[in-house]
């Protein structure tokens, strides 16, 4: 065995052979995998084999199309069969919600370059015979779904890793990973010790444990899962041609044919954690006892759906664990606050992802950054909040969802007030109905009262509207508060911090007490963040960002940071607040601060520590409402009397507490785009407008100059425009289908009611020859196409006049 590689792997199950074979296609032939047994010796060998395309997230499903339609160039190169039935597959849905949703991913599956159609059940009937028609509403069709051999899709990614010169070794457990000073890792097997400059954890069902080596705590946890197998079917036999396969969303129920039988998993409706303790490190070729009580609701179900399976006698019963994720979405990636560690754990439908996984970590560590943005498969999602118990509840909660409908508005119970504020519970007795971020609970919106708050999942307008309504018209005509905690702050100070922001930004650095808004870019010239820094004193900043992407951004921040002159905190848990916003707001600070707030006293984007409500803060003038407001942060233990100071002062004014719905409308009528929707690495700073903030002269080398400068004069392909639309009980929220003469030409990002100005609003990328102001597009809501017209100007005050007040 070699002393010395580029990257080693840990894992061979189908994940690691796929970053194997990724990385040497890609060019890095110094690239090795240890497996512990033999290959595929995790939860690999004894899946079900079954793929498809859709999944939660369009760019996790756009890169399930890839890994499906990768499988016949695996067969080329490796010589091996993959065993690839290509039998086309469809989703049934027996409840009008279901229906809905369908419709909703053929609409995503457009721009996505997905081949998804509804067929009419007739046509299912004809193509599947055994199931009863009647039992559904509708069926949409993906032609490339279908199923493939395991163990032998595993083994083909490493053969054709070796083809293009990655190597492997078997009976290879790796015992220690030891960082060395210079970053590089020594891997420690009893064959002898490889140091490796990189090294990926895809160990799966033992992700828990190699992560411990390096004294990480991954939040994933294995659950028991169950298929069945049955004898043959005659009516299989008489059908003559190969089934396609299904998923039966309402009785949870994926199937499939195997030789003239069925094949048929299911999700149990209470999941099973396995070995939360850790998994034995002597456990591979195994499985577990099957308890078929547990899903027997599930096979009777089953019956009325596809009678013959009552008549079948089973073959034979699987029950193996494999691993989640707390949102069931894999986790991929530098880990952050680790030097060259990186991790592809918690991989759930490894045949239908691990292409894509293998291939955007590939991308990550040859190239810097991915070709798409994989924010929905990044392990920075998640922080230390994120414990192991987090993750068995949320793994948990995942498993027994994972066909059941989550609707937009919709917020998972499992794992709640995992990280409250100071306010928690005095926002709760206002009405408050929360919602979770990174962790923390925040206010989506308030009820008039304790028992009214609870929101009602659709897809459609909800029982909110009419409070959100209330909450905007506060704001816009009055004087409105929302708590400040989910924005993250990183604080940066030292003789050296200037000339790091400098690079790491691409807007210019404010003076001193001022604040600017900025772009953050990667080598590539792709939005990287969406931020706002502030400088307090010559050597101090504070950059405000996302909530959600803090790790991300620390990572970021910590893989750039000089080895000296620049300290950097994440302050996102020591700095919590609250914004007051709407025409009354300086009326309002004025009473409770002894500075002058004046439009002169304290200008627009002007920041400075202060004392407001009797309590040390960060004062800011600055809103997302579009409204003249004020930002005041202070210690999470000042926030209980900052509150309770603007709450007293605003009393005879007619201060409305607001949550973040609020915002969310308010922003759209003035165009602006959010993190994680509109603004991210998909996208670029000229695409998105952001260029704006850019100081395309300024000095330093910022990270993605030359790209942003290139793409400026270039001119963008497409650029994100604000849409007007006519409908009735619904809005958009993402992922929507644009279309312009009958043909697909974009897609949503976000959108919603903007209350104030009472419109359906959009926003998405469109190409920039039909980025022109009146320009004409339908778009595809739940099937149906609704007008949709851009507005050039923002629909609310279009010169900043209130902002600026
Ligand atoms: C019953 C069942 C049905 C399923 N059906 C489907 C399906 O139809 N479609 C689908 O897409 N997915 C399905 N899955 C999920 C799929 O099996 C997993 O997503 C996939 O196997 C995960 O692969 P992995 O490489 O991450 O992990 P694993 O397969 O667990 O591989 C990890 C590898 O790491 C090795 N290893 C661990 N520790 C060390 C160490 N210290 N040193 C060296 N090597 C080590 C192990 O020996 C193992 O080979 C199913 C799973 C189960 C249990």
């Amino acid at each position: 065995m070699q002393t010395h590689a580029k990257v080693v792997i840990i894992g061979g199950g189908v994940v690691g052979c796929s970053i194997l074979f990724h990385l040497a296609k890609h060019g890095w032939k110094d690239v090795v995998l240890l497996e512990r047994s033999e290959l595929a010796s995790g939860s690999s060998w004894h899946a079900a084999g079954q793929i498809h395309t859709i999944s939660s997230d369009p760019n996790i499903s756009r890169l399930q199309g890839y890994t499906i339609n990768l499988y016949k160039e695996l067969e080329e190169l490796s010589g091996q069969s993959v065993g690839h039935h290509p039998t086309g597959g469809f989703y049934l849905a027996s409840s009008p919600e279901r229906l809905d949703y369908l419709k909703q991913e053929r609409s995503k599956a457009r721009y996505m370059g997905l081949d998804q159609e509804f067929i009419s059940l007739q046509e299912v009937a004809e193509m599947h015979p055994l199931i009863d028609p009647s039992k559904y509403l509708g069926a949409l069709w993906d032609p490339i779904d279908g199923y493939i051999d395991p163990s032998s899709v595993t083994h083909a990614y490493a053969k054709s890793a070796r083809q293009y010169g990655a190597q492997y070794h078997r009976n290879t457990p790796v015992i220690e990973t030891n960082p060395r000073a210079d970053g590089s890792w020594d891997v420690v097997t009893p064959n002898g010790t490889i140091n490796a400059e990189m090294i990926v954890n895809a160990a799966g069902l033992w992700a828990r444990e190699v992560g411990h080596l390096a004294g990480i705590d991954l939040p994933v946890q294995p659950m028991e899962h169950h298929y069945l197998i049955t004898e043959t079917i005659p009516e299989i036999e008489a059908h003559g041609k190969e089934l396609p396969c299904g998923i039966d969303y309402e009785s949870n129920l994926y199937f499939r044919q195997e030789q003239q039988g069925l094949l048929l998993g299911t999700y149990e409706p209470s999941a099973t954690p396995w070995k939360v303790e850790g998994t034995p490190l002597d456990f591979g070729h195994e499985l577990l006892p099957p308890d078929l009580d547990r899903i027997a609701d599930r096979l009777k179900l089953a019956s009325e759906r596809i009678p013959a399976l009552g008549r079948a006698g089973i073959k034979n019963v699987v029950n193996g664990p494999f691993t989640f994720g707390p949102d069931g979405n894999p986790m991929i990636g530098p880990v952050p606050g680790m030097k060259n560690y990186w991790a592809a754990v918690g991989v759930m439908a490894g045949f239908c992802q691990a292409g894509g996984v293998g291939l955007c970590l590939a991308e990550w560590m040859i190239e810097g950054e991915p070709s798409i943005d994989v924010w929905a498969m990044d392990i920075a999602r998640f922080g230390e909040f994120a414990t192991h118990e987090y993750g068995t509840i949320k793994s948990a909660e995942n498993y027994t969802r994972r066909f059941i409908l989550t609707y937009p508005n919709e917020e998972l119970p499992a794992g709640r007030r995992q990280k409250t504020t100071a306010l928690y519970d005095r926002l709760v007795a206002r009405g408050a109905v929360m919602g979770t971020g990174f962790g923390l609970e925040h206010v989506l919106w308030f009820a008039d009262k304790p028992e009214n708050a609870h929101e009602t999942p659709t897809f459609r307008r909800s029982n909110a509207f009419e409070y959100v309504a209330d909450e905007v018209r506060a704001v816009r005509t009055g004087v409105g508060a929302v708590e400040i905690a989910n924005f993250a702050n990183h604080e940066f100070k030292g003789p050296g911090a200037g000339a790091f922001l400098d690079r790491m930004l691409a807007g210019r650095l404010p003076k001193v007490g001022r604040l600017n808004l900025t772009p953050m870019l990667t080598p590539k010239g792709k939005l990287y963040g969406d931020l706002t820094v502030a400088r307090l004193d010559e050597d101090t900043f504070y950059v405000f960002g996302s909530g959600a992407a803090q790790e991300m951004h620390r990572r970021w921040f910590d893989m750039h940071m000089p080895d000296n002159g620049v300290s950097y905190r994440n302050r996102s848990d020591e700095l919590h607040g609250i914004a007051i916003s709407g025409p009354r707001s300086r009326e309002l600070l004025s009473r409770i601060t002894r500075d002058d707030v004046s439009a002169q006293g304290l200008r627009f984007r002007d920041i400075r520590r202060t004392a407001v409500g009797g309590v040390p803060v960060i004062l800011a003038r600055i809103s997302f409402s579009g409204e003249l407001g004020f930002e005041i942060y202070c210690a999470p233990q000042y926030q209980v009397k900052l509150c309770e100071q603007i709450e007293d002062a605003g009393r005879d004014l007619e201060l409305k507490l607001y949550g973040a719905r609020t915002l969310l409308s308010l922003r759209l009528e003035k165009g602006w785009g959010v993190w994680t929707l509109d603004f991210r690495p998909d996208f670029t700073a000229v695409e998105s407008g952001l260029d704006a903030f850019v100081a395309f002269d300024k000095e330093a080398d910022f990270i993605g100059k030359q790209a942003v400068l290139t793409q400026r004069d270039k001119g963008p392909e497409k650029k994100l425009v604000t849409m007007v639309m006519g409908t009735d009980d619904i809005d958009v929220t993402h992922d929507e289908a644009i279309f312009h003469n009958g043909e697909c030409v974009g897609y949503v990002t976000s959108g919603g009611f903007a209350h104030h100005v009472q419109k359906s609003v959009a926003l998405g990328y469109v190409a920039t020859a039909l980025a022109k102001d009146g320009e004409a597009f339908e778009i595809e809501l739940l099937g149906e196409m609704k007008p949709a017209k851009i507005v050039a100007e923002p629909l609310y005050d279009s010169i900043g006049e209130r902002m600026r007040s």
